[in-house]
């Protein structure tokens, strides 16, 4: 498959075209912002990072949890090539311990394990500053059908319960994370975006030490030695 022209650039990403219709090409970026873009910064090697743990995160998803996801192929330390979709204008976020926004609107001290996971959309809509809505609200738009939300409930959860285990052998608690689904031409639901530091709360079990995009949002120093910290107990590497 041939990179042809570029298609979008994220803030964390690039998305090139290629030479078919089906398939185009993520581009790791080490560029960091938190807050909407108010904050920015870069995390050296993060890309890298990013790219190779959410591979092989989806590999094992898709194989050991029935969870579809647009993963086909890493290109190289930054790009992977991946199944064109429409992506489902929903940021997913699956909770197992209260933290951030969750925290905050709740008034549940960071930290509190919940007794069972939570399931929360937000609409993606950076000008609108990524409202939290409901399935109802979801459905009345118009931006998932009922059967598509069901899908995409199922598949976050099962995410989770896979994840948490995996996570939990590598002495890191998965306190929460953000998920995005995409629509294939065929109408397949898949799991895409990424599975990494940027869009998880990881932290180690024993000393509860931050090891994700807190350490940049929140200005609390090493943070490339949190993701590669990461990517050692994931990936060995
Ligand atoms: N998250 C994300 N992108 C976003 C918002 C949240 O990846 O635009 C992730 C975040 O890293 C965390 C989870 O979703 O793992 C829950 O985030 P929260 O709602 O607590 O928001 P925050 O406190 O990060 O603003």
């Amino acid at each position: 498959m041939k990179k042809t022209e570029q298609m979008y650039e994220g803030k964390a990403k690039k998305v090139f075209a290629t030479d078919s219709e089906d398939y185009c090409i993520v581009s790791y970026k080490d560029d960091a912002t938190a807050f909407n873009g108010v904050k920015r910064g870069t995390i050296a090697g993060k890309g890298v990072i990013n790219n190779k743990m959410t591979n092989y995160l989806m590999k094992k998803l898709a194989a050991e949890a029935g969870v579809p996801t647009h993963f086909v192929e890493e290109l190289s330390d930054r790009e992977t090539l991946v199944k064109k979709v429409k992506i489902v204008p929903l940021e997913v976020i699956v909770r197992n311990i209260a933290a951030g926004s969750f925290s905050k609107r709740f008034g549940v001290k960071e930290g509190t394990p919940l007794k069972c996971p939570t399931l929360e959309y937000c609409l993606k809509d950076d000008a609108l500053g990524d409202p939290m809505i409901n399935d109802y609200q979801i459905l009345a738009c118009g931006f998932a059908t009922e059967e598509e939300l069901n899908t995409i409930a199922d598949y976050a959860f099962r995410v989770n319960d896979y994840l948490k285990d995996f996570f939990a052998g590598v002495n890191v608690d998965l306190v929460d994370f953000k998920l995005e689904f995409g629509k294939t031409r065929d109408g397949a639901i898949v799991l895409a975006d990424e599975i990494s530091p940027d869009t998880c709360r990881f932290w180690d079990m024993t000393t509860h030490e931050k090891l994700d995009k807190d350490r940049f949002r929140r200005d609390l120093g090493n943070v490339e030695e949190a993701y590669d910290e990461m990517m050692k107990r994931v990936l060995g590497e």
